[in-house]
Order: structure tokens, then sequence, then C-alpha cells
């Protein structure tokens, strides 16, 4: 059985719903796993409250009285008697099994404890004692096809499939690691709770050991790979360095130096620059590009925004004359377009920056010897890896300003070198971040006007332009609105978002920027890399919507000098998780808070990336097995042949999907 059309009982529409699932294959299938089950087990009626849920079972005393308040609403009641009591039962909408039901009969009863009437509101009724606990699997399903029917379809086919276990045997013994066939049937139908922890043990093992088994790999592949060897001589830095407005912090001349002893090794580099907002990674990565263009390659930068890509293009010809830098964006004239090719292929250009266009197939450089993503989980591991395959054996900078707990990072990255930028350059001060319910507006209102006394200006952060109106948000235009009713006569307002063509956007950033509007109302355009310095408060709307790694990253655009500045986080939920932004300015450690609050997802954006898709391991909540996990590949890859390797083959395949 190869496909999932062949499965007795799967139809056409059946198959749609399937798919709308995700699940396409046999595999995808029998790997929907139950995101919870429900477990019954019987009750300790002793010790019930009023509310509590319970399950029973017992005798039914008597023939069912059914209600009917409506065509469409009934109520049925029985005595149920457990041998120890008896209990009045109170069933909806179930009319229908009342001739079914007769004294004498045994049923179980799941339900909520009534205390007052001593009595149970059942939600379901079965015929029959419970024996032992009972556990139904409960699957993600829709509209279209419930749990139920996913379960059943399941069943069909587990006892007809053949499947590989990636666990190599060593370590299936080491750990006495139930089969995978058995795991499965288990994780689909558990008869209890101790051989579903069984169950799951393996399959989370052997999801992490696939995914590590892949990193550890990479990483082994990287140390060996030869890269360019490049002869740059360090006073050259260093006198770069000397010419620059202001003096380097000590992180970034460590991490320059990182790069430069990485650059002029004959090993490849891989080196991840995290520091937080405002660390000043940027000017690291110029250095880098130097470096690069010193030895006689080309040098390319990609940033996930146009606003950022043309900010890094206009600062490193201000702070680097002496390079040729092109700008590579989506939307440039055809001719402009063609020249900007020209000169990347004949050589000319020694830098290259531009967006996700960088990697379009017919872009083709001359010699790439250095390729650097700013804000690299923006991009997916697809992205990041295609500009890299632009050149042979190119050095490689990603940069992050979501500073990733060590230990995470170490694990996660394990292929990467790190470099951290710890210390802010000198003379800035902490962003003053102050949280506000929507009812205090008016007091949010008067800030703004102190700040724009002074001649400061004002990010205003609004959610999303989001179309349905199911969901009530401030909107950007309606908050455009309330804005300049309150500001409109005495100072400009501009307005960015995602709607907006690029050359709309550039006008008004640029409108921003030289200082002609005092408030810029935006969506998160603004969130990555903006630089304005007279921009002294950072208001944002419905700040729950926000990871704290987000929130941190969009204040970070402001307190860019010695002024005093604010961030206010307006907010009627979630008041409690925002508050440790109003408590530190330490991106480590809100990004550590990040982690333990809502899961590696949004730390990593792996989400958006689909890098990490795991479907029964939770890195969080798994990750003392994930270093376990990390041990033994390694420890694997030691021992075994890779370049003959089956199972690694079929793993890296497998695995593929992480790619
Ligand atoms: P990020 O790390 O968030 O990318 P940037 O590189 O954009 O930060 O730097 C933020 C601002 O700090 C820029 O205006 C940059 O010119 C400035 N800057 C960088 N390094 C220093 C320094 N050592 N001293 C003073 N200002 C600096
Ligand atoms: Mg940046």
């Amino acid at each position: 059985m190869a496909n999932l059309s062949e499965i007795k009982g799967i139809g056409v529409n059946t198959l749609k719903y399937l798919n709308d699932l995700g699940i396409k294959t046999i595999d995808d299938l029998v790997t929907y796993y139950p995101f919870r089950y429900d477990v019954y087990e019987k009750t300790d009626m002793d010790k019930i409250k009023d509310g509590d849920h319970v399950v029973i079972d017992g005798v039914c005393e008597n023939n069912p009285n059914v209600f009917h308040f409506s065509r469409k609403l009934n109520k049925m009641s029985l005595r149920l008697n457990t041998g120890k009591k008896i209990y009045n039962i109170t069933i909806f909408n179930r009319a229908y099994l009342k001739n079914k039901i007769k004294p004498g009969m045994a049923l179980t009863i799941i339900g909520k404890y009534d205390g007052k009437h001593k009595a149970i509101v059942a939600s379901n009724l079965e015929f029959g004692m419970l024996l032992k606990t009972k556990i139904t699997p409960i699957y993600h399903s829709n509209f279209k096809i419930s749990s139920k029917k996913i379960h059943q379809i399941i069943l069909s086919v587990i006892d007809k499939i053949n499947i590989n276990d990636y666990v190599p045997e060593i370590f299936n013994q080491k750990y006495k690691f139930i089969d995978k066939m058995k795991a499965l049937k288990i994780i689909h139908n558990p008869e209890s709770l101790k051989e579903l922890n069984l169950a799951k043990e393996k399959l989370k093992y052997e999801e992490l050991f696939v995914f590590m088994l892949k990193m550890s790999y990479l990483k082994q592949g990287h140390k060996k790979s030869a890269g360019l060897k490049r002869n740059v001589n360090y006073e050259n830095i260093d006198k770069k360095i000397n010419t620059l407005p202001f003096k380097l912090t000590s992180d970034q001349a460590k991490a320059i130096k990182n790069i430069y002893d990485d650059l002029t090794s004959a090993r490849q580099m891989n080196r991840l620059l995290q520091g937080d907002v405002g660390s000043g990674k940027t000017i690291v990565s110029f250095f880098a590009l130097y470096i690069n263009y010193l030895s006689g390659y080309q040098g390319a930068l990609m940033a996930p925004t146009e606003i950022l890509a043309i900010q890094h293009y206009q600062n490193i010809q201000k702070l680097f004359p002496e390079l040729n830098v092109s700008l590579l964006k989506g939307k440039l004239k055809v001719k402009e377009r063609r020249q900007v090719l020209e000169n990347l292929a004949s050589g000319k250009t020694d830098v290259v920056i531009g967006t996700h266009a960088l990697i379009s197939d017919d872009v083709i450089y001359h010699n790439l010897g250095l390729v650097i993503t700013d804000e690299q989980h923006r991009f997916g591991v697809a992205q990041r890896g295609n500009l890299k395959n632009k050149g042979k054996m190119p050095d490689i900078l990603y940069m992050s300003a979501t500073p990733i707990p060590r230990t995470y990072a170490l694990t996660l990255y394990g292929d990467m070198d790190i470099s951290s930028i710890k210390t802010m350059p000198s003379g800035r001060k902490p962003v003053k971040t102050i949280l506000k319910t929507n009812k205090e507006i008016k007091d949010v209102l008067y800030l703004m006007l102190n700040e724009i006394k002074k001649g400061h200006q004002i990010y205003v952060v609004a959610p999303l332009v989001i179309e349905s109106d199911k969901i009530d948000l401030e909107n950007v235009s309606e908050l455009a609105e309330k804005m300049t009713k309150a500001f409109g006569k005495i100072c400009k307002i501009g307005v960015l978002h995602g709607k907006m063509t690029n050359k709309e956007k550039d006008e008004v950033m640029a409108k921003f920027k030289n200082g002609e509007t005092k408030i810029l109302i935006s969506t998160t355009v603004i969130e990555v890399g903006v630089d304005v310095a007279n921009a002294t408060m950072m208001v944002i709307f419905d700040a729950f919507r926000f990871g704290l790694s987000a929130l941190h990253q969009l204040r970070g655009r402001v307190g860019r000098n010695e002024i005093e500045s604010f961030c206010v986080l307006i907010s009627d939920k979630e008041t409690k998780r925002l508050k440790i932004l109003t408590e530190t300015n330490d991106g480590f450690k809100i990004s550590e808070e990040d982690f333990r609050l809502r899961g590696s997802g949004d730390l990593f954006g792996f989400k958006q990336s689909g890098d990490m898709n795991f479907k029964i391991a939770d890195i969080k909540q798994d990750f003392g097995l994930l270093l376990k996990v990390k041990e033994d590949t390694e420890t694997y890859l030691k021992k075994l042949d890779t370049e003959k390797a089956f199972i690694l083959q079929e793993i890296l395949q497998k695995a593929q999907s992480l790619d």
C-alpha cells in the first residue's frame, strides 16, 4: 500500500480533507499523532466536589424518562446504582437511546458532578462497565473530518504498513526502547498510561535523533570543509577602525578579530554573530565585507526588508567609500537591474546589498567569497542555503538580534561558531518601559505630546492590518485617524504598512529619517534594523500579541543616544508576562523568559521557516532528552564510516524536510 487513496474507506472527499490537514502520504497519516488523550479512569466518588469531572459505572435502576423541550432539545434522566450509592443522571439530546436502556443494564457515565443536587450531568454515556482505564486519542481535526474518523482511518492501516526504525540498534538496546511498530500502534491506541509513556519515549527519541544526526553531520562537514584562504594584513583593519566616527566596543572589536581569523584561515567560516538590538552588529558585518574585499573577493549582505537593505547600502558607502557597492532589491527598473547584474557578473561590484532578490536564479556572481544574512531568523534555511550556493565555498556569517541562550544555541546551531556582542555602545541609556491599559490612553497622549514639544520623534506600532473583521484590532488607518485628531495640528504624521508599495514605504521612511514627520505609525515593518537616532519614544498597541523578544526588538528602535527614551506597552491582557520588559533591558534574559513561556517557535522563528516542526518532541520540554541525543549522535558518527553508511543516507533523506 503506497497511496492514501488506496486505503479502503478513503474516498475523494476524505482524501481532500486529510490533505487539508497536511496529511498527504501514509507516512504523514501514521505520524499524525494525537495532540492529547481523553483518559477515563473511575472517579473516587468519596473525594468528589461540586463541578468536578467524573467517570463512574453502575447499573441502571429504572426506565429512563425523556423530556422534550423542543424538536431539537431533549433531556433524559435515569438513576444509576454504583453499589455504594444511587445517583441521578441527566443527559441532553440522547432521547434516541431511551428504548435501548433497560433497568439492570450496566452503564458508564462521563460528566460533571452537581454537588447541590447530588446528581451528575453527563456529557457521554457508554454501555457496559468501565473495566479498566480507557484512553481515547484526540487528533487535531476540522469541521470536515472528525478526530474519531481520523482515528478510525489510522487504525485501519496501522497493521498493514511497513515502517523503518531510525534508531540504531545500539541505542534501542541501551535505553531498552520498545519496537517502532509497537510504539506507533500504542500511540494511536493505548491501553494504559504506562505503555503510552514507553511509546512516547521511543518516538520522541527517534525524532530528535534524526534531527540531531543531521545537525552533527553538518557540523563535522563544516569542520572539515576547506574554505577560501586569504592574505590580509591585520594592520589594514586596525587603520580602518581608527577612521570610524566612534570607538568600537570591545565586543565589537573581538567579533571583528574572530571573523578576521576565520577568513584568513583555510577553513570555511560558519559563524553566528548575535547581539542585542542596537549593539552595533552592522559595523562588524561591514568589516567582514571589507576584509573579504581586501582579499579580492565579492561579498553579499542579505537583509530581510528593503528598508533595511537601503539603510545598510547608504551606511556602508559613507563609512567605506573605497568599496564599489550595489543595491539589489525586488523592484528595480529593468535597465537598472540589468546594470546591477552586469556589474556583479563582471566583478566590478565589490559588495552587493539586497533583499532575497540576491538569490534569484539570474543573479550571477563573479567570485562570491562571503555571504552575510542580517536578522537570519527571518529567513528559512533554504533561502540562506541558496545564497551560499552562489559561490564556491564562500564564508558565511549570520547575524541575529534574538539572543539565544547559550546552551540552546550550541545545540541547535551546533554547526556554527558564535560571536556575541553583550555590551552596548557607550552613552546609551536603557529605554524606560511603561505598561498601560487602553483606558489610560490619555496619559500616553500626554507623554507623546511632551516628547514632540522637545523636538523628538515617536514610533507608534499598530497590529497588522487585518482583513477579517472578526478580530477587533486597532488597525493602522484607524489609529492614524486618532493620532491625527490628537496631534495633526502640531506635527506631521507618517503611516507605514505592509500593503504599501516599496516606493511608498521608502518615501514615508525617508521623511521620518529626515525629521519631517514626527510620528510614524506602522505595523511591524519597522521591527528590524531601522535606525533613527532622534526617535525617543515607542508606543505599542495590543502589546500582548507579540512575543517578549519581538517587543524587545521593537523598543530597541529607540534609546539610540544619550537622551532618555520611553517605550509604552498598551495592553489589557497578559500584563504579567509583559511586566518583565519593564524590569529588564537584557535581551538574553528576555529571550530565556520567552523561551520558557512560549516555546522555541517564536524565539527562533523556526515556525515560519519550518526548520523544526517536530511532530511529537517538544524542544522546550524535551530539552534534556535533546542533549542526550546530541551526545549519542556524535558518538555514533564517530564510529561510523559516514560515506558508506546506508542508515545515515536514509536518515538524511528523511530529514530532508529540514533543509
Ligand atoms: P544592530 O546590532 O541592532 O544591528 P546597529 O548596527 O544598527 O545595531 O547599530 C545601532 C546604532 O549604533 C547605529 O546607529 C550605529 O552607527 C551605532 N553604533 C554602532 N557601534 C557603535 C559604537 N561602538 N559607538 C557608538 N555608536 C555605535
Ligand atoms: Mg541590525
